[in-house]
C-alpha cells in the first residue's frame, strides 16, 4: 500500500509543504489545514531521533505525533496500546486514510497474525499496533529487534502508574524497550498526568532523556455541571430529554447492579440505552460496545470498565450518577465527551451517601495505609470540586497543575452563579451537635436532634435533654443535611466508616467552633428548577443548521452509515461530524472544492468524493 497518492488530484502544491514534509502529510493524507498545540514541535523532535513524553488532553491530537513521523522515518513504527478495541479503531481509521497499518493482539482470527507478520517481514507496513503482552513475549521481541524501526510509541502511558485508575501490569515491563531497541526514538503519550504520575511514567519507562511536552489540559468545548443527588434517575432523564435527545453518551455508575437498573429504567422510558460491566459475558459486552461505536445516538450505561478504549469522537455527554474516585478519574471519564471538539456536556449528581460509601471502600480495601491515605486525600479534593462555589474548570485545572486566569463561562457555576449564605452560626451549631452527642451518630440522627424531633431513638439516648435540642427547628431537614454534607466536604467534620457512618470532628473545625472563622455555604437549589422554555434547547447546538438543511444532514449521515456498514467500520471513521457540517456550510461542487473541507484527505477524496458530491447535489442519500 502506498503512503501518498501518486498524483495530487487538485494539481496544486503549496510552497510551505515542500519545505515541511510533515505539513504536507497533515494536509494531503489527513486533510487538516494546520497543526494543533505541540504537534509540530513533537514531530520535529521525534524526527530528529529524540525521546518524548507527550501530555495532551483527550482529543488534542496525540496520535498524529507518532503517526506522521511513522510515515516520514524509514522503518516500521511500533505502537503499544492497552486495549484491542483501541487498536482496531485506530487501524481502521488509518486504513481509511490509505496508510498501511495493522494490529497484532490475541483476538485475531487464525492465520491473521501470520499474515500481519509476513507483511512486516516484507516491509509492507508503516505502523504496527500491538498489545503490551504481545510485544513483550520473547518471541515477538526477538522478531522485532531484527527489524529497522522508525519509532516506538507507548499510548495511554499512564497505565504504567500503579496508583492510577487504569493500571496495567503489562505496562511495567515496557522499560526494557530502551535496552532492546537502542537508538529507536520512544514516545510515551497520555491525557492524564498530574505531576506524580508524570514522574512515574518517566521512571518506569526509562525515559530519562525524554523531552516533556505539556499541552494545556483545558477542554473548552466541555461544559461541566454537578448537582445535588435527589432522584438521580429523574434528574438524568430530564437532562437527556431536554438537552441531549438522540445524542450518543455515557452514563457511569459505581456498581454492576445499578448499571443494569439504570439501563433498564431508561430503556423503559424510550431512551436507547445499553448496559456494560465486567459481570456480563465478554461476548455480550463486545456486542454492546460495537453497537455504541457503530450506531448513532446510543446511551451506554456502564461501570468504569467501559471507556478507555473508546475513541468515539462524537460522544455528546458523560453523566455520573455516582461519585467518581478522584478528580483525575473524573477528568479522564468526562474527557471521553466531545473529542471532536464540538460542544459536549458533563452531568454529575452526588450526595452524602456516596461519600460514606466511597470512604468505606477505601477503609475496607486491603491496601496499605499509605495508599489509603492518598485515596482519602483524593476523595477530599473531589468533594472540593463538587462543593465549589467558583468556576469548576478553574478547580479542575488547578488540580492538574494549571492556572486559569478568568472564569470559564462554560460550567454551571459560571453560567448560574451559586448563591451562598453565611452559615457561621449553623456550622457551629452542627459541629456542637456532633460533639455533644459523642461523635458517633450519623446525619439523620443529628438532624433530628437539631430539629427537636422527640422520637424513640432520640429519647433512648436521652438527647432530648441536650441544651441544643431543637435549636435548629427553623431550618428544613434538607437544609441541615446540606450543612453536614458541606462540613464534611470542607474537612471540618469527617465520616467514621468503620462504625456506622457516624460523624466526628476534624482538627480544622476549631476556629469555626470558637467563632473565629466565617463559613459560607452553597445554597442548594430547593427543587430542580423547571427549565424555562427558552433554555430548553442546547445553547450551542452541535450542528448549526437552518431547518431546510436538516434533510441534507440526514442524507449525509445515512450515506456515511451505509459506507461504514459495507466495510464494517464505525461511521465516524468515514467522515466526522465536523466534516459533514463543513460540507453543508461550504457546499463544495467539485472535487477540488471538496478537498478544502476539514478532514478530507486525498485518499478519502478519491474513494468517497464523487459519492458525497452526489449527495450534496441531489440532497438524497447515496444508494448504489
Ligand atoms: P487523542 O489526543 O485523544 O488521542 P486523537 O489523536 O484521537 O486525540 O485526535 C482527536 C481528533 O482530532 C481526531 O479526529 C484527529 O483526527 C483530530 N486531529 C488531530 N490533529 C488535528 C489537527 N492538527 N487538525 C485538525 N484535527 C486534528
Ligand atoms: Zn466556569
Amino acid at each position: 500500500m502506498e503512503i501518498l497518492p501518486p498524483i495530487d488530484p487538485t494539481g496544486r502544491e503549496h510552497a510551505d509543504e515542500r519545505l515541511n514534509p510533515a505539513l504536507a502529510i497533515l494536509r494531503r493524507v489527513f486533510g487538516y489545514p494546520f497543526f494543533r498545540g505541540d504537534q509540530e514541535k513533537v514531530i520535529a523532535w521525534v524526527m530528529a531521533g529524540g525521546d518524548a513524553l507527550v501530555l495532551m488532553p483527550t482529543g488534542g491530537g496525540k496520535s498524529l505525533c507518532f503517526q506522521i513521523p511513522a510515515l516520514l522515518r524509514p522503518g516500521l513504527a511500533v505502537v503499544v496500546s492497552p486495549l484491542i478495541a483501541l487498536i482496531r479503531d485506530q487501524v481502521a481509521a488509518l486504513r481509511q486514510l490509505g496508510i498501511a497499518a495493522a494490529g497484532l493482539h490475541s483476538q485475531l482470527a487464525p492465520g491473521e497474525a501470520g499474515e500481519v507478520m509476513r507483511q512486516v517481514d516484507e516491509g509492507m507496513l508503516n505502523l504496527l499496533y500491538v498489545s503490551p503482552e504481545r510485544l513483550l513475549s520473547s518471541h515477538t521481541l526477538e522478531w522485532l529487534v531484527r527489524k529497522p524501526l522508525a519509532l516506538l510509541a507507548i499510548d495511554e502511558a499512564h497505565c504504567v502508574s500503579q496508583w492510577g485508575h487504569d493500571f496495567r501490569a503489562d505496562y511495567l515491563g515496557l522499560g526494557i524497550l530502551k535496552e532492546r531497541f537502542p537508538g529507536v526514538p520512544r514516545l510515551a503519550l497520555t491525557a492524564t498526568a498530574d505531576p506524580p504520575t508524570r514522574m512515574e511514567i518517566l521512571k518506569r519507562l526509562e525515559l530519562d532523556q525524554a523531552q516533556v511536552f505539556i499541552g494545556g489540559f483545558d477542554r473548552p468545548n466541555i461544559r461541566y455541571r454537578i448537582t445535588i443527588k435527589k432522584h438521580p434517575h429523574d434528574q438524568l432523564l430530564a437532562f437527556l430529554r431536554t438537552e441531549h435527545p438522540g445524542d450518543a453518551g455515557i452514563v457511569y455508575r459505581l456498581s454492576r447492579n445499578s448499571v443494569d437498573e439504570t439501563a433498564a429504567w431508561l430503556a423503559k422510558r424510550g431512551i436507547r440505552a445499553l448496559p456494560y460491566h465486567a459481570g456480563m459475558s465478554g461476548e455480550l459486552r463486545q456486542r454492546h460496545q460495537d453497537r455504541f461505536l457503530n450506531e448513532e445516538g446510543l446511551v451506554m450505561v456502564a461501570t468504569i470498565a467501559f471507556g478507555m478504549g473508546i475513541d468515539k469522537p462524537d460522544v455528546r455527554f458523560v453523566a455520573h450518577l455516582d461519585l467518581p474516585k478522584s478528580i483525575e478519574a473524573y477528568y479522564q471519564e468526562t474527557g471521553r465527551a466531545g473529542r471532536d471538539g464540538l460542544p459536549a456536556q458533563t452531568f454529575m449528581t452526588y450526595g452524602m451517601d456516596d461519600v460514606v460509601m466511597l470512604r468505606r471502600f477505601i477503609v475496607n480495601s486491603p491496601a496499605s495505609e499509605e495508599f489509603k491515605r492518598i485515596e482519602h486525600h483524593k476523595l477530599e479534593s473531589l468533594l472540593g470540586l463538587c462543593e465549589s462555589v467558583t468556576c469548576r474548570r478553574g478547580v479542575l485545572l488547578r488540580h492538574l497543575g494549571e492556572n486559569m486566569e478568568t472564569s470559564c463561562g462554560n460550567c454551571d457555576t459560571c453560567l448560574e452563579p451559586v448563591p451562598t449564605w453565611d452559615g457561621t452560626e449553623e456550622a457551629r451549631l452542627a459541629l456542637s451537635c456532633i460533639y455533644r452527642t459523642g461523635q458517633r451518630f450519623g446525619v439523620n440522627h443529628l438532624v433530628d436532634v437539631l430539629r427537636g424531633e422527640e422520637n424513640e431513638r432520640v429519647k433512648s439516648f436521652g438527647h432530648q435533654q441536650l441544651q441544643l435540642f431543637g435549636m435548629g427547628r427553623q431550618r428544613s431537614v434538607a437544609s441541615w443535611r446540606s450543612v453536614f454534607r458541606q462540613l464534611v466536604a470542607r474537612g471540618l467534620a469527617h465520616v467514621d466508616v468503620v462504625g456506622f457512618g457516624g460523624l466526628g470532628l476534624a482538627e480544622a473545625c476549631r476556629p469555626v467552633l470558637r467563632g473565629e472563622q466565617q463559613v459560607l455555604f452553597r445554597q442548594d437549589p430547593e427543587e430542580e428548577k423547571p427549565r424555562r422554555e427558552g433554555r430548553k434547547r442546547r445553547e450551542r447546538p452541535v450542528f448549526q443548521l437552518s431547518r431546510s438543511d436538516e434533510p441534507l444532514l440526514t442524507a449525509l449521515k445515512a450515506t456515511r452509515t451505509y459506507l461504514a456498514r459495507e466495510q464494517q467500520v464505525p461511521p465516524y471513521v468515514i467522515f466526522s461530524d465536523s466534516t459533514l457540517q463543513e460540507m453543508i456550510d461550504l457546499r463544495p461542487r467539485t472535487l477540488a472544492q471538496l478537498e478544502e473541507v476539514y478532514g478530507v484527505g486525498s485518499r478519502k477524496l478519491e474513494r468517497y468524493g464523487e459519492i458525497f458530491l452526489g449527495v450534496l447535489r441531489s440532497g438524497k442519500a447515496y444508494s448504489p
